[in-house]
């Protein structure tokens, strides 16, 4: 069959570039090559123990749930927002949805119109780029500063009237950077005091807020001045382990709620009902996500000690999440090349190619100790020696 029979909208997506380096990974294992994959973009910690007992002995569960989840944990969920943000909603304003990849698209799908812009501060988690596209809107990529913090002279020189939102992740996927106070609000203050901002949607991506490791972070939530405008998505994915449970949730103005809901009815329906089950467990034990960030710091810690003794390469320590954003465009430009090279020396990275940032290279400390130490270790030969 001819792919031109096939929707030309799946020309506009195309294979994540890491497939290209996981088909190497796994021909150099079957050659019975060791690689140590520092790629992960997940905890290394299994489902905690509280939430496999709890699940246990709910098994049986099997129906379909509402759609936009549990009452019981829309309910919970909007008491979390005051309880995090100070941000008073109802259930009403809350979907549970399958994971935050899915909250997001909903979003975008309930607020874009054909043309409209998206604004992207950039390093991207790739992602948003393919989801704004697939909605018919046009991704605006606007670079973060030098030290991965938000640009909002040129946030402000890239609205137009176009400008449908503003897509803010902080701590950030791949750079591990967290946006600072000062820039929040001057782009609060853009906001507000631009006639043409007015009207912007802003959507904060805060899968990574529970994993920091400095007091100095503020989820972008606190300042965005007009809440009605405000849609976060978020997930239990990375703060809880639970990656592969699909469950993450939107919140958001009612109207915009109702649509994601409408949508939602007539896509996947409800997230899995177990994961939900689990989710309600989490909000009522409270946060337990302090004991991996605890792990995680260590290993940041360590693997900064390593890294810093490699010539010719630059990286920030990162703030949050479990990345290093590492620049090796002193030795290649072409990252896709030299993760290439690097497998075939044993150790798996993530090209900046593949977050629209040629020249640098995401490792991730989510792994064991020894991996990590291992890894460090062939990166740096791999560098000495490029
Ligand atoms: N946002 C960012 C910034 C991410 O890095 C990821 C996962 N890599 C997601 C959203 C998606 O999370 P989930 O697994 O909950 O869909």
């Amino acid at each position: 069959m001819s792919k031109d029979n096939l929707n030309p909208k799946n020309k506009l997506i195309s294979e994540s570039l890491t497939v290209k380096l996981n088909t190497l990974a796994n021909q150099l294992r079957a050659e019975g090559k060791n690689i140590i994959n520092l790629t992960a973009g997940e905890l290394d910690f299994p489902t905690p123990l509280y939430i496999q007992k709890e699940i246990k002995s709910r098994v049986a569960s099997n129906k379909y749930t509402p759609t936009s989840g549990f009452l019981e944990l829309r309910q919970s969920l909007a008491k979390q927002m005051l309880k995090d943000y100070d941000w008073k909603v109802t259930h009403q304003n809350v979907a549970v949805t399958s994971g935050c990849k899915q909250a997001l698209f909903e979003s975008l799908f309930a607020i874009l119109k054909k043309g409209d812009e998206v604004i992207l501060p950039s390093p991207d988690w790739v992602t948003y780029r393919y989801q704004i596209i697939l909605n018919d809107a046009v991704p605006v990529i606007v670079p973060l500063d030098k030290h991965f913090d938000l640009d909002v002279e040129k946030i402000k020189k890239a609205i137009t009237k176009k400008t449908k939102a503003i897509i803010l992740n902080s701590p950030n996927n791949p750079t591990g950077s967290v946006y600072s106070k000062e820039k929040l609000l001057q782009l609060k203050k853009v906001l507000e005091s631009q006639k043409i901002s007015k009207n912007i949607f802003i959507i904060v991506d805060d899968t990574y807020s529970k994993i920091i490791y400095n007091k100095s972070y503020h989820s972008p939530t606190f300042f965005v001045p007009n809440k009605e405008l405000l849609i976060l998505v978020n997930s239990f994915s990375k703060s809880q382990a639970l990656t592969g449970w699909r469950i993450g949730f939107i919140v958001a103005n009612d109207n915009i709620i109702n649509a994601i809901s409408a949508f939602q009815s007539h896509t996947t329906g409800n997230a899995p009902i177990l994961s939900q089950i689990a989710a309600i467990k989490i909000l009522e034990m409270g946060d337990k996500t302090d004991k991996f960030v605890k792990v995680l710091k260590q290993q940041r810690d360590k693997a900064d000690k390593m890294l810093r003794g490699i010539p010719n390469i630059n990286f920030e320590t990162p703030k949050g999440a479990f990345y290093f954003f590492i620049n090796v465009s002193k030795l290649e430009k072409n990252t896709l090349k030299f993760c290439e090279g690097l497998l075939k020396a044993g150790l798996a990275l993530v090209p900046g190619e593949a977050f629209g940032y040629a020249g640098f290279v995401r490792l991730s400390f989510s792994t064991s100790t020894k991996n990590l130490i291992e890894g460090i270790k062939i990166f740096k030969k791999f560098c000495e020696d490029y």
